[in-house]
C-alpha cells in the first residue's frame, strides 16, 4: 500500500510498500540483513498490525547487467509513486551518461534537503573527550550552489567566451591568471534557501530543539552566501515571529570556518544547523567522524512539500572489503531508522536504535568500530545483526 501526502501530513497505511535498491558493491551484504531488522522490530513493536512490503527496485550495476541501462525510468516512477524508498551504496557509471545516479535520483525527485542526525552512541571511539556533547541535526541544501555543476574548464572556447563577456560587459578586473582559470558559477536562490531553512525551522519546532544554526561564508560571498543568511533570517521573521517571540526557538547563525572550529569546542550550543551545499558536504563529514565514521552516519534526501524521500546509506561502496562478511551496516540501519520516523513509526525505530547502542556499549560491532574499542570484539556483518536481533527481542517496547 502506498504511502499518501495530504496538506502537510503523510497518510500512512498499516501495511507500507517501501521500494528498495539493493546497492552495488556491499550492498549485497548490508541491505539484506537491515531488512531483517527492520522487519523483526516492526513485529516486535506492533504484533503483526503494521508491516513492511519490500519492493526492490533496481540501479547501479544491476540494473545495468539486467536492462542495460543504470537508472531504469521505471525505477524513478515507483519512488515517485510510493513516496519513500531505500537505497543502498551505487557505484558511479564510469564513460558518459549519467554523471551520478544519486545526483540523477536527488534532481528527479527535486529532493532538496538532505538530513544528516550526528549523534554519538556509548561505546563508540570518538577522537572527542565528551562526544556525549553532539546532537546535530544537519540540513544541507541539495540543489542549488556550486553543486549546479555550471563550470567551464580553462583554456576552452567557453571558458574564453565568459572571460571575454565578464571583462568586456561586466567591467570585472579581478581575475588574477585570465589565460588559465576554470570558472564555476554558484547560483543560491531566495526560493532555494527559503525552502531548505522553512523545513530546519518546522524539524527544530516538531522536536523541541532550542536552536537552528545558519551556517554560511557570507562575509566573503556576500549576495550568496550572505543572501542564504539574509533570506534565512526575513524568513523566520516573517513565517514564524509568534514561535520566536514565545522564545520556543532561537534562530542565529555563524560563518562556515568559525562553525567548525566551534563543533569541536563547544558541540552542545548547537542543535539543527541549515546550510548550504558545499558547507554542508564538509560538514557532515567532520561531524561524523566526531562520533564514529561513515560506517554509522545515516542519512536521507526529501522533498517535505511533496513528501518524496529516499533514506541511505551515507558511504560508498567499498570495493576493498566485498564479499568478506565484516562491512559495517549501521549507516543503512540508521537511516531505516529515520525512515521509520518519518512515517511516524517510532516505537519500531526506538526499539532498533536502543540495540545499536546496547551492541556498542558491549564492544560488539563490526571490525571498523570494534578496532577502536578498549573491549572491543570485532563480529562479522550476519553476526552483528544477529546480535541487535537478540537484544529487541529481549527489549521492552517503550
Ligand atoms: P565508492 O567508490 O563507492 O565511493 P570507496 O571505497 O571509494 O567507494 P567508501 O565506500 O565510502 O568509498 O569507503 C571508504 C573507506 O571506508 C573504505 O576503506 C571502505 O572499506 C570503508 N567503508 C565504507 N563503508 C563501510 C562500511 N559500511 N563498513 C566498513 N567499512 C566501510
Amino acid at each position: 500500500m502506498k504511502i499518501k501526502k495530504q496538506e502537510k501530513k503523510l497518510i500512512v497505511p498499516d501495511c507500507v510498500t517501501v521500494p528498495f535498491i539493493e546497492g552495488d558493491g556491499i550492498g549485497q551484504e548490508i541491505m539484506p540483513v537491515c531488512r531483517n531488522i527492520i522487519n523483526y522490530a516492526v513485529e516486535k513493536a506492533y504484533q503483526g498490525k503494521r508491516r513492511i512490503e519490500w519492493k526492490e527496485v533496481l540501479a547501479g550495476e544491476k540494473a545495468f547487467k539486467t536492462t542495460g541501462n543504470w537508472l531504469p525510468d521505471e525505477t524513478l516512477a515507483i519512488f515517485r509513486e510510493y513516496l519513500i524508498g531505500l537505497k543502498g551504496p551505487l557505484t558511479t557509471p564510469v564513460g558518459g551518461g549519467i554523471r551520478s545516479l544519486n545526483v540523477a535520483l536527488r534532481q528527479t525527485l527535486d529532493l532538496y534537503v538532505c538530513l544528516r542526525p550526528v549523534r554519538w552512541f556509548r561505546g563508540v571511539a570518538s577522537p572527542l573527550k565528551e562526544p556525549q556533547k553532539v546532537n546535530m541535526v544537519i540540513f544541507r541544501e541539495n540543489t542549488e550552489d556550486i553543486y549546479a555543476g555550471i563550470e567551464w574548464q580553462q583554456g576552452t572556447p567557453e571558458a574564453q567566451k565568459l572571460l571575454n563577456f565578464l571583462k568586456n560587459e561586466m567591467k570585472v578586473t579581478q581575475i588574477r591568471f585570465e589565460k588559465t582559470s576554470s570558472f564555476g558559477i554558484k547560483p543560491v536562490s531566495v526560493e532555494g534557501t527559503e525552502r531548505l531553512v522553512r523545513a530546519a525551522i518546522e524539524y527544530a519546532l516538531e522536536n523541541h530543539l532550542p536552536n537552528v544554526t545558519l551556517v554560511h561564508k557570507g562575509n566573503i560571498m556576500k549576495f550568496t552566501e550572505g543572501g542564504f543568511k539574509r533570506w534565512g533570517y526575513e524568513l523566520a521573521e516573517r513565517e514564524f515571529s509568534k514561535e520566536l517571540k514565545e522564545g520556543k526557538l532561537i534562530v542565529n547563525d555563524v560563518i562556515a570556518d568559525a562553525f567548525l572550529q566551534n563543533t569541536l569546542l563547544t558541540p552542545e550550543n548547537y542543535s539543527v544547523i541549515a546550510t548550504l551545499n558545499l558547507n554542508g558536504d564538509y560538514i557532515s563529514d567532520q561531524l561524523a567522524a566526531m562520533v564514529g565514521g561513515i560506517g554509522i552516519a545515516p542519512g536521507a534526501n526529501i522533498n517535505y512539500k511533496t513528501g518524496h524521500a529516499i533514506f541511505e546509506a551515507t558511504h560508498g561502496t567499498a570495493p576493498d572489503i566485498v564479499g568478506r562478511n565484516s562491512a559495517n551496516p549501521s549507516s543503512l540501519i540508521l537511516s531505516s531508522v529515520m525512515m521509520l520516523e518519518y512515517i511516524g513509526w517510532k516505537e519500531a525505530a526506538g526499539l532498533i536504535t536502543n540495540a545499536i547502542e546496547e551492541a556498542f556499549i558491549h564492544g560488539k560491532a563490526t571490525y571498523d568500530l570494534a578496532r577502536f574499542m578498549p573491549e572491543g570484539k570485532a563480529l562479522g556483518t550476519m553476526q552483528f545483526a544477529e546480535t541487535v536481533m537478540t537484544i529487541i527481542e529481549n527489549s521492552p517496547v517503550s
